[in-house]
């Protein structure tokens, strides 16, 4: 099989995640800005997709050059042996993008880089009026950076974050990729005690749940390359059928989801169920101030409202100072507050162990770290 050089794209900030879990799975990479770069045939393509937790998408790197001038980008992305890759009635949208460089029009380079591969497909297939674009779906990329050009071809479609189990996501939903790297910055495993007390559609505590079992987050969707007609169905149904073959089936977690809203509640039973994860997270209708426990040495998550409209401010910073005082008693246990909220610390009542920002979409968020006790 074919080895191409590959990127396992994020948001940025996750990166050392994206890498430590493609190492996890047994494949070496570079972590970059944004992105883990590895080598791969479809088989590490299917495997990654089917696994990653904090990607964004799998793309193929086709080609990189540099490009001062529109002829060098045409000649460049002309030399690419595209009839390789696209068949004859491929459907192949150009999207763009240009930072700090010479070619700095955007749709004036994804429309030269679409008539490129559009000549070398005429040629190729001896066709002289239009392509028909009625097939399958390879999204092009055409993305520069200090004059040098990258063009990458999509290998996931919707993406990675649309596990496939949401139903329904309420007001604030995180992303599931931006949940599951929550759970991954912790020291939570399956056999501790794990609480989000603002859970809302409860994305953190199915995330949490699916990592526990060592189910794979993209077991039950598909991806688009699978309709590429040279990929081989045997390759992600291999690939499926050795996930199934890992899921924990033996473990019983302790995991609660709780929110002040009984609607909210409603919803991450839905989507747990969805999910497959049925019995394993205990979601209830509860007020964050009313959470009391025994158990030892458990994880907190906790997504609470940031207060960003001016009238929300006050509710918040009382809920933060409740949060202080509610998870004060709690001394074995380690806590972790996502918010975008600047003042957080000061209203919970104490310095964070470790701040760690990160984006929650494009907004700048600080995850405030209290480690318990260590073990
Ligand atoms: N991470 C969630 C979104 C959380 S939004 C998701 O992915 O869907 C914040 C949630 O905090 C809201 O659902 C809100 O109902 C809840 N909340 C606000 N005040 C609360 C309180 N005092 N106790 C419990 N939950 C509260």
């Amino acid at each position: 099989m074919e080895k191409f050089k590959c990127m396992a794209t994020c948001a940025s900030g996750i990166e050392a995640l994206v890498g430590k879990e493609v190492r996890n799975l047994g494949i070496e990479c570079n972590v970059e800005n944004g992105r883990a770069i590895f080598f791969g045939t479809m088989k590490e393509i299917a495997k990654l997709n089917i696994w990653l937790r904090t990607a964004d998408r799998i793309k193929i790197i086709l080609a990189e050059f540099e490009a001062k001038t529109f002829e060098d980008l045409f000649d460049n992305v002309k030399e690419i042996e595209w009839e390789n890759y696209l068949p004859l009635d491929a459907n192949f949208p150009v999207s763009g993008k240009s930072i700090k460089s010479k070619l700095f029009s955007v749709s004036d380079c994804q429309a030269i880089t679409k008539k490129a591969i559009v000549e070398r497909l005429k040629e190729f297939y001896h066709r002289y009026g239009r392509l028909p674009e009625s097939g399958a779906k390879f999204p092009i990329e055409v993305a520069i950076r200090k004059d040098k050009v990258m063009i990458t071809m999509d290998t996931t479609g919707d993406s990675l974050f649309k596990r496939g189990y949401r139903i329904d996501k309420g007001g604030a939903p995180l992303k599931e990729n931006l949940a599951a790297s929550l759970v991954l910055l912790t020291n939570w495993n399956k056999t501790k005690p794990f609480a989000d007390l603002t859970c809302g559609s409860g994305t953190i505590p199915i995330e949490a749940a699916l990592y526990g079992l060592n189910i794979a987050p993209g077991l039950y969707r598909s991806f688009l390359c699978e309709k590429w007609p040279w990929v081989d169905e045997k390759i992600f149904k291999e690939e499926r059928k050795e996930a199934k073959s890992q899921i924990d089936t033996e473990t019983q977690l302790d995991i609660i989801g709780t929110d002040i809203d009984h609607r909210m509640i409603e919803i991450a039973i839905e989507n747990m169920k969805n999910a497959g994860l049925e019995g394993q997270i205990n979601f209830k209708q509860m007020r964050l101030q009313d959470f009391k426990t025994t158990k030892e040495d458990g994880v907190i998550i906790c997504n609470p409202p940031y207060g960003e409209r001016l009238s929300d401010e006050k509710n918040v910073e009382h809920l933060y100072h409740d949060m202080g005082e509610t998870f004060a008693p709690l001394t074995t246990w380690s806590k972790y507050i996502l918010t975008s909220n600047l003042k957080f610390e000061e209203f919970y009542g104490s310095k964070a162990t470790k701040k760690r920002k990160l984006y929650n979409g494009a907004l700048r968020t600080d995850y405030f770290q209290y480690w318990g006790r260590k073990n």
